[in-house]
């Protein structure tokens, strides 16, 4: 009975090593109060510049969801007065933004894909630090004026499903493009939530609801939840004009609860007027042609995975969903004689199981190149399969090279049909009562004369061509 309107507004640190508008660096693990000048702790007369880097990277993002960049946009200063902002103002753009009017396609449960608008995406400075430590508050600006890309949909949303497959597409955007490291946990991809709702079929849009502080895309799909049996409830029970007011909520993800936090602003609150102290936003030709040349997009290397390595969909969804991951792949792919089948299975399921705790793939002490190389010996059946786990586990924990593992561990396969009929022989000889209970219809034996050809090659014999012996001796 009731249609459920989400709108997103993401705001995206990018990954630049200098802060927006002046020279001080954006990593975060220093001391604090460390990382600050005149300009990002707005000192008097201190003069912002705006950083090159941060146009780029917008353009980049513009080019990937097919927006419009304006090739002049403006900063505005929004005025608010909070500890972690010393300027009492943020800069940011309002009325010109760099980049509008774009969208995402995300496919949905079902399989058919809904076009989500991107109304904009504009540059703005981050603030600092409040840490509250016992009875006092201190202020840290390390993070003060770092680039962040706050990018806003349209209210295009209908359920939590979609705001997640919205958002996943978003992130691995950001990541495939290597504008921002997009991390929920530590901030640098921080999500709020536009929620109302309105009687099916009616087109007006009712009071909207904001959530802030979601960190994770489970906390995300409980808060809309939340808020939207919130504000049915409240809407059947007549009192929606009453309790449900356009405010800004928090998110407890120890409470598993939303609570209100402030009366949302409107933008008159903000007095927002274009900043005296910076030029115009202008990009120029050359740039657009620089940096509309963008890395290939998740879907595009999902579509040309499954066409040029004849993978399933599936597989190719499972390698695209994270950038490294990709990337891992297709320096599998490089060393000569890997079959994409067996890289998936490696890359997929054998790697995988291995790590864990802070170990992942980009850290792995087995690289891309090292598992292309094992799975080259796998496919060149220099190893069976069997044998490579146990590679692979002797590499997890020692750097060396994959053929002196292979050497020293004594898993050489013995695909020599001369060594393999020797052997067989001699087991056919030693059992000459089995060979005659076989032989008489006791069809089980084989897989005894097969176990005791494998132990007396100590595992390395090629199981098939082992099979294939076997068969021919014994009739
Ligand atoms: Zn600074």
């Amino acid at each position: 009975m009731f249609e459920v309107v989400i709108g997103l507004e993401v705001h995206v640190q990018l990954n630049t090593k200098s802060k927006l508008f002046c020279s001080c660096p954006t990593s975060f693990n220093h001391k604090q109060n460390t990382n600050t000048c005149p300009t990002c702790m707005a000192l008097p007369g201190a003069l912002p510049v705006l950083n090159k880097e941060v146009v780029h990277k917008s353009i980049m993002l513009g080019t990937a969801i097919d927006a419009t960049i304006n090739k002049v946009s403006i900063f505005d200063r929004k005025s608010y007065f909070y500890p972690d902002s010393p300027s009492a103002y943020q800069i940011t753009q309002l009325y010109t933004p760099i980049v509008e009017h774009g969208e995402l396609e995300i496919e949905l449960e079902d399989g058919t894909k809904k076009t989500i608008r991107v109304n904009r995406a504009h540059i703005e400075a981050d603030a600092g630090k409040n840490i509250h430590d016992g009875d006092i508050s201190k202020v840290d600006l390390n993070r003060a004026g770092t680039p962040l890309l706050e990018i806003v949909s349209e209210p295009d949303m209908s359920n939590e499903f979609e705001v997640i497959a919205y958002l996943k597409k978003l992130h691995s955007i950001i990541r495939y493009l290597d504008i921002g490291d997009a991390n929920m946990q530590e901030g640098s991809f921080r999500v709020d939530v536009n929620v109302s709702i309105r009687p099916k079929g009616d087109k007006k849009l009712y009071t909207r609801v904001e959530i802030k502080n979601i960190n994770s895309f489970k906390f995300i799909q409980k808060a809309i939840q939340l808020e939207v049996t919130r504000q049915s409830e409240a809407w059947e029970d007549g009192v929606y004009e009453q309790e449900i007011a356009q405010e800004t909520r928090l998110f407890d993800q120890v409470k598993v609860e939303t609570r209100s936090m402030r009366g949302k602003e409107e933008a008159a609150d903000y007095r927002y007027f274009p900043e005296p102290d910076l030029l115009k936003c202008v990009v120029t030709d050359a740039m657009m042609e620089k940096y509309s040349k963008i890395p290939e997009l998740p879907d595009a290397k999902r579509d040309r995975f499954v066409k040029e390595y004849k993978m399933s969909e599936y597989n190719a969804g499972v390698i695209t969903s994270s950038v490294e991951m990709a990337h891992f792949f297709e320096t599998m792919m490089s060393e000569q004689g890997v079959t994409a089948k067996t890289a998936i299975t490696w890359l997929t399921v054998e790697l995988p199981s291995r790590l864990s705790g802070e170990t992942n793939i980009t850290n792995s002490l087995v690289n891309a190149k090292k598992l292309g190389f094992l799975v080259k010996r796998i496919d060149d059946k220099t190893i069976s399969g069997k044998a490579a786990k146990e590679v692979l586990d002797y590499l997890m924990e020692n750097d060396v090279a994959i053929d002196s593992v292979i050497e020293k561990l004594g898993l050489k396969q013995v695909t020599d049909m001369g060594a393999i009929e020797a052997i067989c022989e001699e087991i056919i000889n030693a059992n000459p009562e089995k060979v005659a209970q076989y032989q008489g219809g006791k069809e089980k034996l084989f897989g005894f004369f097969v176990g005791q050809v494998m132990k007396a090659s100590k595992g390395s014999a090629s199981p098939q061509a082992v099979n294939e012996v076997l068969k021919a001796k014994l009739g």
